[in-house]
């Protein structure tokens, strides 16, 4: 596979739709690599696809993210009530699809993994904390054989308490993907100062971009800009990878649901990240 260069430009992008032709799409914007979502209802058995377009293309996916089939961001209680490992009656299946997206990952050359596990909560006492923790060991241990990392995506805990239950967990192939915005639209902190204490952790980042919640309305996510226009302050979010010694790739992420706003948008943010790198 083709090596990327330290802090390469890249998407991050879905599966669903014809490999190729998504692919092509991104190779039109001068991308030579990316990350792959696997949305939650994607049947896996398109794999062999993905390597062979891929191939033909010299494109490089670095890492997989798994999602999973009733997970709903509209708001910070529905995260908490339906994302990642947390919720309690979707945990074996969706431990099983995670399997299944390393498994994937190993078939087309990916050499990690990633997901929103959800909001640990913060005793270790718990028995939600428990069973997560215990889950995302074997899912560890399982990327482990496959010579992969898994990333948990950030945004959802303060930066210590991500960290406390990262060394809890106590797997060498465990790490984070950073997604800065992330921290802004749940209003858990700081992101660049969180990165003085995730830096030694944070495997991949999403160069994302995102405003605060509104303080008049409990509950409420921030809202997703396109890159550069939101609270991130994207130079300043480079500088800090730099400076932690960050050599890694950049994707790209934006969540607009119109596909040509979003593809613009995407177009927009590869100008700035060229200017800013
Ligand atoms: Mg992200």
């Amino acid at each position: 596979m083709r090596s990327s260069e330290p802090l390469e430009i890249a998407v991050m992008f879905w599966a669903g739709g014809d490999p190729a032709e998504t692919i092509s799409e991104l190779t039109r914007l001068g991308i030579r690599s990316g990350q792959l979502g696997l949305p939650g209802d994607l049947d896996l058995t398109c794999a062999p696809q993905w390597r062979d377009a891929l191939r033909v293309a010299d494109f490089r996916v670095y890492t997989v993210f798994a999602a999973y089939n009733g997970e709903s961001y509209a708001d910070i209680p529905t995260v908490q009530r339906t994302v990642g490992f947390v919720p309690p009656s979707t945990r074996a299946e969706r431990e099983s699809r995670t399997l299944a997206a390393s498994d994937f990952a190993a078939v087309i050359g990916a050499t990690g993994i990633a997901t929103h596990i959800g909001f640990v909560p913060e005793s270790a006492e718990d028995p939600d904390y428990v069973a997560v923790r215990e889950m995302v060991r074997r899912v560890c241990d399982h990327a482990a054989r496959k010579h992969q990392t898994f990333a948990l995506e950030t945004g959802q805990e303060p930066a210590a308490v991500l960290l406390r239950f990262i060394e809890d967990v106590d797997r060498p192939n465990l790490g984070i993907n950073f997604d800065p915005a992330n921290m802004i639209l749940y209003g858990t902190g700081d992101p660049i100062e969180a990165l003085d204490i995730l830096g030694p952790r944070v495997i991949t980042v999403h160069c994302k971009d995102g405003d605060w919640p509104d303080p008049a309305q409990p509950g409420a996510l921030g809202q997703e800009r396109a890159l550069g226009s939101g609270s991130v302050g994207i130079a300043r979010f480079l500088g800090k990878l730099k400076e932690i010694g960050y050599r890694g790739p950049l994707p790209i992420e934006r969540e607009a649901s119109d596909p040509v706003r979003r593809m613009n948008d995407i177009r927009a943010g590869i100008q700035l990240l060229s200017e800013l790198r």
